[in-house]
């Protein structure tokens, strides 16, 4: 956000070739073996964003000022296709966001907010700012029986990545990894919560001793509460990036 223009980027990582078909606003990715199947339209995602902001713009009676919505794919080798030229200025890979962005900051040169105005919408942002938790088990009827433990390996996609030394690898195909357990680490926080401990860790991870799991778990700078024992790792930063 500057005093002239809000940006605000909705990022997809999608592979495949990825069609924004804007008849029936559709939103459809074809894998490499041909298969097609739908995805919740990230267009219609940030109308609602935009709809949302524009809301919280208006409730603190601040001017309104331009905003621009992105639909960033940070997949390079993802193909964008629509049926729809003008999409090219608001869907678009990550190498080109900063370029885009200069972009819009040059058509956008007057001030609108002030400092203080800006300040304002900031906290108002923060404040709504509450990470939605989509109960995974609640809305496919899972249980946590349900879920594979383990490491995923790159390679062969197996769970049978097994730390030796300062490394994973694979059991199946004999895959070298550093940071593998890093995939396991987010979807364990997406499907239980952010937070972990040592116990959790050696459980979902599929390791057997206490002090490996330490040392993942310090490894990662992830903040932290409580003494050695019992600590609790907060995994948010994980998924921020
Ligand atoms: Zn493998």
């Amino acid at each position: 956000m500057t005093p002239s223009v809000s940006i605000f980027l909705e990022i997809k990582n999608i592979s495949g070739t990825i069609f924004f078909e804007r008849k029936f606003k559709q939103f459809i990715r074809k894998t490499k073996e041909g298969v097609e199947e739908g995805f919740p339209d990230p267009l219609l995602q940030i109308e609602r964003q935009s709809a949302l902001l524009k809301k919280t713009f208006s409730k603190l009676s601040t001017p309104v000022m331009p905003l621009i919505p992105l639909v960033v794919i940070s997949n390079p080798n993802t193909v964008i296709k629509s049926n729809d030229s003008t999409l090219s200025n608001t869907i678009l890979h990550a190498a080109r966001v900063p370029f885009r962005i200069n972009e819009i900051l040059s058509s956008f040169p007057n001030e609108i907010l002030h400092l203080k105005d800006m300040n304002r919408v900031k906290r108002a942002l923060l404040k709504q700012n509450v990470p939605q938790a989509i109960d995974v088990f609640d809305r496919y009827s899972l249980k946590s029986n349900d879920i594979l433990k383990g490491v995923e390996c790159r390679q062969c996609g197996t769970f049978k990545m097994k730390k030796k030394n300062r490394r994973w690898r694979c059991d199946q195909c004999l895959y070298v990894d550093s940071i593998a357990y890093i995939e396991a680490l987010k979807d364990f926080a997406r499907l239980f919560g952010p937070s972990i401990t040592n116990r959790q860790l050696r459980e979902f991870c599929l390791i057997s001793s206490t002090s490996v799991a330490n040392k993942i778990l310090s490894s990662l700078n992830c903040p932290f509460t409580g003494g050695t024992k019992g600590r609790v790792y907060d995994l948010s930063r994980l998924l921020d990036g």
